[in-house]
């Protein structure tokens, strides 16, 4: 839904002032009190309710989290057993046509063990499936799916095979290929960006490395065309020298992948060859591991304005000024600890539960935080990741670092960070700005008591109206 027409938002809450704003060419053109409205104008009643900017999600994959809306979730909590994981997989078949495959996604070993075909062969065997670990990269296909691949499997070195040679089944970081062979029809990028836009969101960050560039092609395209009604920043695509029309290039990323980290030199180069492109740097860090050797990289290559962690899931509390006095942004995801909170008690040392996802002493320290849903990760909603920031508990209701526990108004101004600042100072509202905004039913004070994407009312993107409720 895109209306083209000039809009006239009538008596919102505007940081505290009640404000009619008028919206036009992309821009808010107006903001004062008691505006007329024009013939043509769409006029909105806010009755109180807040206008801030759209919000900013600064860390999701949207290819990824567009495919997911088709897949089968087989993770906590929506799938806690092998007895659980084989009657969704039979239910889904049921509905399925003959040969089609089924793409399961966020698998956790806590479900049934570390998958492998012969695992999967004894739950579905008539069918091709293909199933994700949550952590992006590993894919577990059973003998079905391995056949339908044919030669993509047989000739790959990047096929995990037993000692007889034979596929295990298990296929790491597969994705290009599984793409090429596969043929995969274009996950409905619109109908995500729409759910995304009911979220109150105007842009967004994709993180994917993506390292050909080909996932930045198809998302500039979507931009282009309208698919996407989205500001899209890219982390990705090394290989793109230019920006993709459409887009906005930030930081390259880089995905240390946790058993088989880069030694010193080899990042500090990869960071260098980022240096070489003008490139800031994000880094993927889930361990504590990860970020030492990503902030010692850092120390040595230096750090330009940019650089962020992604995730930052373990910081060692000596490890809080570093961050703080090489400038760095962390971009958190506080919803894991609603979704995987309780796999987290579980699996993580005891003695690293208080460290888990910092966010309250990352900004007492003075680093920029931003909070972002890493969907499909995560869940998508921005405010599901507010209440999570505000609360801190998991699923079964037990409290993660409570500590670090942020108040609902941190958390939006996370969300209403810049993306080349995530965590810098909120966006706001004045003449001439971007027309990309969140109209909510509820003054601000009031929704950020019981933060919720039913709040959300309108919103606008580059001056026309993206979604509207009821
Ligand atoms: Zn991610």
């Amino acid at each position: 839904m895109v209306e083209r027409m000039s809009v006239l938002i009538q008596g919102a809450d505007v940081a505290g002032r009640l404000l009619d704003a008028r919206i036009a060419d992309g821009v808010v053109r107006e903001l004062a009190p008691g505006l007329v409205p024009r013939a043509d104008e769409d006029v909105i009643a806010a009755h109180g309710g807040a206008l801030i900017p759209g919000l900013h999600d600064h860390h999701i994959h949207l290819l990824a989290a567009a495919a997911a809306a088709d897949s089968l979730d087989c993770g906590p909590p929506q799938v806690r057993s092998a007895e659980q994981l084989r009657h969704a997989l039979r239910e889904v078949s049921d509905r399925l046509p003959a040969g089609h495959w089924i793409r399961g996604v966020n698998y956790h070993e806590s479900v049934a063990g570390i998958l492998d075909r012969a695992i999967l062969d004894r739950m579905i065997a008539d069918r091709p499936v293909r199933i994700q670990h949550r952590g992006g990269a590993l894919w577990t296909l059973n003998s079905a799916g391995i056949a339908a691949l044919g030669s993509t499997v047989d000739t790959s070195p990047d096929v995990e095979r037993d000692a007889e040679g034979v596929a295990t089944g298990r296929l790491w970081r597969f994705d290009a290929q599984l793409r090429e062979a596969l043929g995969t029809s274009e996950p409905d990028l619109a109908a995500l960006g729409t759910r995304l836009a009911s979220y109150g969101i105007t842009g967004v960050t994709d993180a994917t490395p993506d390292e050909d560039g080909t996932g930045q092609l198809t998302l500039g395209a979507a931009v282009r065309d309208g698919r996407l009604r989205l500001r899209v920043h890219v982390l990705g695509a090394a290989a793109i020298t230019h920006p993709v029309s459409g887009l906005t290039a930030g930081p390259r990323k880089f995905l240390l992948h946790d058993h088989d980290l880069p030694t010193l030199p080899e990042l500090i180069a990869a960071i260098g060859s980022a240096r070489e492109q003008g490139r800031a740097v994000a880094v993927h860090c889930v361990t504590r591991e990860s970020l030492l050797l990503t902030l010692a990289a850092l120390q040595s290559t230096g750090t330009m304005p940019g650089d962020r962690i992604e995730h930052a899931a373990i910081v060692p509390p000596e490890t809080r000024r570093d961050l703080a006095r090489m400038d760095l942004a962390v971009v958190t995801q506080p919803c894991f600890i609603a979704d995987r909170g309780d796999e987290y008690l579980a699996t993580v040392d005891e003695r690293d539960h208080h460290l888990l996802y910092p966010y309250a002493s990352l900004v007492a320290a003075g680093v920029r935080v931003a909070p972002s849903s890493d969907a499909p990760f995560g869940a998508a909603d921005p405010w599901h990741t507010i209440r999570a920031a505000v609360r801190r508990t998991t699923g079964s209701g037990a409290r993660v670092a409570a500590a670090e526990r942020v108040s609902a108004r941190v958390a939006l101004d996370g969300f209403l960070s810049a993306p080349d600042n995530p965590g810098g100072p909120p966006r706001r509202l004045h003449t001439g700005c971007p027309a990309d905004l969140c109209l909510l039913s509820e003054p601000l004070g009031v929704a950020l008591t019981h933060p919720a994407s039913s709040a959300v009312r309108v919103v606008v993107q580059a001056g026309e109206i993206v979604f509207r409720r009821g």
